[in-house]
């Protein structure tokens, strides 16, 4: 048996691994080591670099409320500075010898009789082990290149727009993006303003919502850092502002109508041309697919050097993209912004838990766990952003808070009355799954269009069908009836070494 042993494992160096560092340290559990397989932290915002990458939620809530930022130079921040924001957060509250980078998990098995999860990382012959996992790989960690053919046979650069190549000079190069999501309405407007020319192939048009970004002027700023409760106040009105968008935005109801008429009317009036204006409505519910909040990509579009194509992409060429009506649009470059390789059907990493279970096996179909926190079977094990996690209107971060304190508070739990065991209960966890996937019938998500939600068989496992009041509500406390507990044998225990190299 190894002889490295901590309280706490966690997986992912983001922003889900970083604040759940901080609420433990918080808590007096100091034991714990940050597993991340890259060479610096920040997750997807150290990897989503192209040009014009921006969060779409305001910075004041996309933040965390225990390390608020009085800062922010904008409403919406880009990625530079978020990922600023991460890295001060994490050198404030001393996280910096708690960070094992280059270490890939590369699978993690439950032993029953210890009580403790075996890590096992790449390139290690000895496995780490804990009494408690964070699972904080993010669900936009990989990225997805499309199952296009004549992928290979390409012969310009690629780029996808999770790992930018900055070193690219696009100054009179003939580009091409595939996509038309949340990235690539960041990176065409930028595109536009270098490229000799960007050929845009669409899918499917996104609904687009107007983003009006300020700049938060020195006053602003000088009243948050003098009086912490106006920023405050300021979270939560955007809060409760986004709370109201859910009513539009989850349920197909009339304020959906209100919402799809402001996305017309940006349409209407960012585009003149009516072929351009039809190729760009969008065909279903508004709030199916993720919104798009940008007021520069419809004018981007319409530049002279710039062109939309909707024609399907047949396959890649050598020379380019070859579409459905056999045209060959030549191309220096492709850009990707295809998106991510989301697990909705396995997990990230190899989970074996009890009795050898193997949870890429359970999820087969999709995949389920207790308020998206815990799974049964799977004792001491904790997931951020996990299975009906995902926000439609609101801040992720808010919903990742919530999960932190919930995961938090149950480790303490854990230490504190030293259990060998808290696996949440089958019942619990079938009836909590049995209502979420009642409720999500009844959600845009599930209103017929095709997204990065859905399983291939139209299995919601990612969003939550509610408001982010009541999931934050769900997980205010760790009710240990919930659970089956299992107390460790004293004698047994092994002493614990917090360095792990
Ligand atoms: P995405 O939303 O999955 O969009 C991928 C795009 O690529 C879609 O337009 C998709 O078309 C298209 N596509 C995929 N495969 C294709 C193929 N074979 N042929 C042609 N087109 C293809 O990816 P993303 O834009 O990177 O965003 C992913 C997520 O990242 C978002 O949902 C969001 O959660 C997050 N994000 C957030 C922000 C922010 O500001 N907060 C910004 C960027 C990203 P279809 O629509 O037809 O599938």
């Amino acid at each position: 048996m190894s002889n490295k042993t901590v309280d706490v494992a966690i997986i992912g160096g983001g922003f889900a691994g970083i604040g759940s560092a901080i609420r433990l340290k918080q808590q007096g559990i100091d034991s714990f080591a940050i597993f991340e397989r890259g060479d610096a932290i920040g997750g997807t915002w150290r990897d989503n670099t192209y040009p014009g990458a921006a969060c779409d939620i305001p910075s004041r809530l996309y933040s965390y409320s225990f390390a608020p930022n009085p800062d922010w130079s904008h409403t919406y921040s880009g990625s530079n500075e978020i990922l600023g924001y991460i890295e001060t957060m994490a050198a404030e509250f001393g996280l910096g010898p708690h960070f094992r980078f280059g270490h890939n998990v590369s699978g993690i098995a439950f032993d029953e009789a210890a009580g403790l999860w075996e890590i096992t990382i790449d390139g290690r012959s000895e496995a780490v082990r804990a009494r408690a996992v964070v699972l904080a790989s993010g669900p936009l960690a990989n990225v997805s290149f499309p199952n296009i053919r004549g992928i290979e046979d390409y012969a310009g650069h690629k780029i996808h727009s999770a790992r930018w190549d900055h070193d690219y000079d696009f100054t009179g190069k003939k580009v091409a993006v595939v996509g038309t999501g949340a990235s690539a309405v960041q990176i065409i407007p930028e595109l536009v303003d270098k490229a000799a020319s960007v050929k845009v192939f669409q899918r499917t048009p996104g609904w687009v919502l107007p983003r009006v970004n300020r700049r938060t002027n020195a006053v602003t700023k000088e009243l948050y850092r003098r009086v912490p409760a106006a920023e405050q106040l300021a979270r939560q009105a955007w809060f409760y502002g986004h709370e109201s968008v859910a009513l539009g935005v989850v349920w197909n109801t009339p304020l959906t109508r209100v919402v799809e008429l402001v996305g017309r009317a940006q349409l209407r009036r960012q585009v003149k041309d009516p072929w351009l204006r039809r190729q760009l409505t969008p065909d279903f519910r508004a709030g199916c697919k993720r919104l798009l909040m940008t007021d520069d990509y419809y004018p981007a579009l319409q530049r002279d050097n710039c062109k939309l194509i909707t024609w399907p992409i047949a396959r890649l060429s050598e020379n380019g993209i070859r579409t459905a009506e056999g045209i060959e649009h030549q191309a220096d470059c492709i850009v990707f912004a295809t998106g991510f390789d989301v697990s909705k059907t396995g997990t990230p990493i190899p989970v074996v838990g009890r009795d050898g279970r193997v949870l890429a096996d359970e999820w087969s179909r999709g995949a389920y766990a207790y308020k998206s926190v815990a799974v049964s079977g799977y004792p001491n094990l904790f997931f951020t952003f996990g299975p009906n996690s995902g926000p439609g209107h609101n801040s992720a971060l808010v919903y990742m808070e919530a999960q932190i304190d919930y995961l938090v508070s149950a480790i303490g739990a854990i230490l504190e009355q030293d259990l060998r065991i808290l696996d949440v209960r089958k019942d619990r966890q079938d009836r909590y799954n049995a209502g979420m996937q009642r409720r999500l019938t009844g959600t845009t998500w599930n209103s017929g269009c095709r997204s990065w939600y859905l399983t291939e068989d139209g299995f919601n496992a990612t969003m939550y069908p509610g408001f982010a009041t009541q999931y934050v509500n769900q997980l205010r406390t760790v009710d240990l009836a919930d659970y089956t507990v299992v107390a460790a044998d004293r004698n047994a225990r092994k002493p614990r070494i917090a360095a792990v190299s």
